[in-house]
């Protein structure tokens, strides 16, 4: 068996049009550009990347991108302030902090202080109890992303056996929980570095997201024939970027498999324009 390859590129492409033509809509009706205004702390060459990419998509979609880098000696203060001005800002619908932040800043005391309504992150505790009870504001870009990718592929969720490996506050936990949820009604098991007999686990899973940070980890052994694989993983190798999963093995065992790149990343990004205009939606009716 040779897994069919979940184009998480081309997917992002029609979403990204749709959320473009939803973008334009909302601009006809209410005379209001979606904004989303990023925050870079310190010279980090992978965030600059990641936040370069979001603007560039921002800006593809018909929303407006501010981007802000205060230097990498930042405080927590100086920051708090700087999100106290982007809360008050009403042009400012978004508010994104890129992470990792510098070692001297209180990463929680940020992420709270994000204004819940403009948090398209979704790392705020207002939103992500709204998301464990199933009343959402927004989903977390990449675990939502996934969902998506899921969906349009015609993937049977409801039922199944869904494995997340990972349980980051950013990907496996609100993916195990947005799994679980009623309506989409997957029974889901959660594995972490503590997990007993992974492969025994994993083995059992017809959909499998792994989401943990290390290159080609998963092996084919580990994957039940047919089964569905989602690679979140993003690891930087000598032999270049790389997923969690061992693509070429793994890719004759397994019904689906997202690439590395082109997977889940994009779909990443453009969840975050979702997100955006949903944020300007809510604060337009206000
Ligand atoms: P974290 O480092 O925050 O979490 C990693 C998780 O993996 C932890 O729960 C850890 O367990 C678990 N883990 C680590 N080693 C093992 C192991 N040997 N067996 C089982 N579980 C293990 O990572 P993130 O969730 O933030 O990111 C995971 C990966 O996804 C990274 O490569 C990251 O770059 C990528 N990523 C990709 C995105 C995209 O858009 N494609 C977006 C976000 C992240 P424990 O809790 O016990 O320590």
């Amino acid at each position: 068996m040779t897994a069919a390859i979940l184009d998480g590129k081309a997917l992002s492409t029609q979403i990204r049009a749709e959320i473009a033509l939803d973008v334009a809509k909302f601009v006809e009706e209410t005379g209001i550009k979606p904004c989303l205004a990023a925050v870079l702390v310190g010279e980090n060459p992978a965030s600059q990347v990641y936040v370069r990419n979001k603007q560039r998509a921002c800006e593809k979609a018909g929303i407006t991108s501010q981007l802000h880098c205060p230097p990498a000696e930042t405080t927590t203060e100086e920051l708090l302030t700087l999100i106290d001005q982007l809360n008050r800002d009403p042009a400012v619908h978004g508010i994104l902090v890129q992470l990792p932040l510098p070692k001297q800043i209180e990463e929680t005391r940020v992420l709270e202080a994000v204004d819940p309504r403009k948090d398209v992150d979704a790392f705020h505790p207002e939103n992500v109890g709204r998301i464990v009870q199933n009343r959402p504001r927004f989903l977390p870009c990449t675990p939502h992303g996934i969902q998506e990718m899921l969906q349009r592929s015609n993937v049977k969720i409801a039922g199944a056996n869904v494995v997340v490996v990972g349980r980051s506050d950013i990907v496996g936990k609100p993916m195990a929980i947005m799994l679980m949820q009623r309506g989409i009604d997957a029974t889901v098991t959660v594995c972490h570095s503590r997990t007993r007999d992974l492969p025994a686990v994993t083995r059992a899973a017809d959909v499998l997201v792994v989401a943990i940070g290390r290159a080609k980890f998963l092996t084919a052994d580990m994957v039940k024939p047919g089964a569905v694989v989602i690679d979140v993983g993003i690891n930087r190798t000598d032999d270049g970027l790389v997923g969690d999963v061992d693509f070429e093995a793994v890719k004759e065992v397994a019904g689906h498999l997202t690439p590395v790149p082109g997977g889940v990343g994009p779909l990443t990004i453009t969840m975050l324009l979702k997100n955006t205009l949903t944020a300007a939606r809510l604060q337009q009716k206000n």
